[in-house]
């Protein structure tokens, strides 16, 4: 197996409160290969888009990265200046927020958006290679070059939702984040706009991580999945086989809550509320919800654990089942 690209050791972040802290992601723990698409899955709240934040380096006060590694092809991104990892975004690592197409400057048109992007990372060219840049980074995404003439208000969600891509790819990233991507998009073209990052990646041969709680999405999408649930990871594995076999109980639900035909209409959610992170006491936070919990969740907190080849799950009842020797993933996940 080819070395991570990025490896998350131990990662804590926190939002501090005046009635304490607010552990959003707390112990987390993940490698992804350069190529790899990762799925990061769970309710809102369960600390992934807080992570997405943690990997660029762009969480703000209140928030505080506590403690931990993000190692992102080999230096600790945790430990560099304010100028050091502005150069590292966009350049290695890059994101599509949530809502990218609702940044976008409306009176601003699109070249100029680009190169303003470009700009702000040091990135100085003569006017004809930046118009070079701009129309191949266009191009990338399935927009025609013409497009860097119009403005926002001219485009589609879907075409908004491109430039957004085009901006965070604009400098060839290693790993690239994509936090609901489609969210705001209808069906088609949420396909479209996922076939389109796809194949960028791939040309790029970046790995990406994709954020949301659309498991179908996850399904058609991503290698690995690993679902949060109260700022940790849950489970952690190959997504067919997750599918095939949820092992953690928040993870069988929130498969069993997925609509099917057969169920004419009727939807099954998740009994219960996701909990507060405020304060949050040593136990399995899910043990409010879990039908399967016992007096140990309600005090413990149950440890990673790769119970068998690349599955890693956290819950009591699994404790003690004979584990594998996979050294790549059994040393990055804690
Ligand atoms: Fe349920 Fe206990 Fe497992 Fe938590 S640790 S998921 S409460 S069985």
């Amino acid at each position: 197996m080819s070395e991570p690209v990025l490896r998350v050791e131990d990662l804590h972040v926190y939002y501090h409160t005046q009635r304490g802290p607010v552990k959003a992601v707390d112990g987390v723990s993940f490698t992804l290969e350069p190529n790899a698409r990762l799925g990061l899955v769970g309710e809102s709240g369960s600390g992934k888009s807080t992570m997405a934040l943690a990997l660029m380096r762009m969480i703000k006060s209140p928030g505080k990265i506590e403690s931990g590694r993000i190692i992102l092809d080999g230096q600790d991104v945790v430990r560099l200046t304010p100028d050091e990892m502005r150069s590292v975004r966009l350049n290695q690592i890059a994101m599509v927020p949530q809502g990218a197409m609702n940044s976008l400057n409306p009176v601003t048109r699109v070249r100029k958006q680009i190169v303003d992007g470009l700009r702000a990372h040091n990135v100085y060219m003569s006017k004809p290679e930046m118009e070079k840049r701009v129309n191949d980074v266009l191009r990338w995404v399935d927009l025609d070059p013409s497009v860097a003439d119009m403005y926002p208000h001219e485009l589609s969600g879907g075409m908004k939702q491109r430039v957004c891509i085009a901006i965070a790819i604009s400098l060839g990233p290693k790993v690239i984040i994509a936090d609901e991507p489609t969210s705001a998009l209808d069906v088609v073209i949420q396909r479209q706009v996922m076939e389109t990052i796809g194949r960028v990646q791939e040309e790029l041969g970046a790995a990406v991580i994709l954020i949301g709680h659309d498991m179908g999405l996850m399904v058609q999408f991503v290698d690995r999945l690993a679902v949060m649930y109260g700022g940790k990871i849950a489970e952690l594995g190959d997504v067919r086989e997750i599918f095939r076999e949820p092992l953690h109980p928040y993870t069988q639900l929130l498969i069993n809550s997925l609509p099917r035909l057969a169920d004419k209409g009727e939807l099954q959610g998740i009994p219960g509320l996701a909990p507060s992170l405020l304060n949050a006491p040593p136990c399995c936070l899910f043990h409010m919800r879990c039908p399967h919990a016992m007096e140990i969740c309600k005090s413990v907190t149950p440890p990673a654990e790769e119970i068998r080849p690349n599955r890693v799950v956290a819950c009591h009842l699994y404790e003690g089942a004979p584990t594998f020797a996979a050294p790549a993933l059994k040393e990055s996940v804690s």
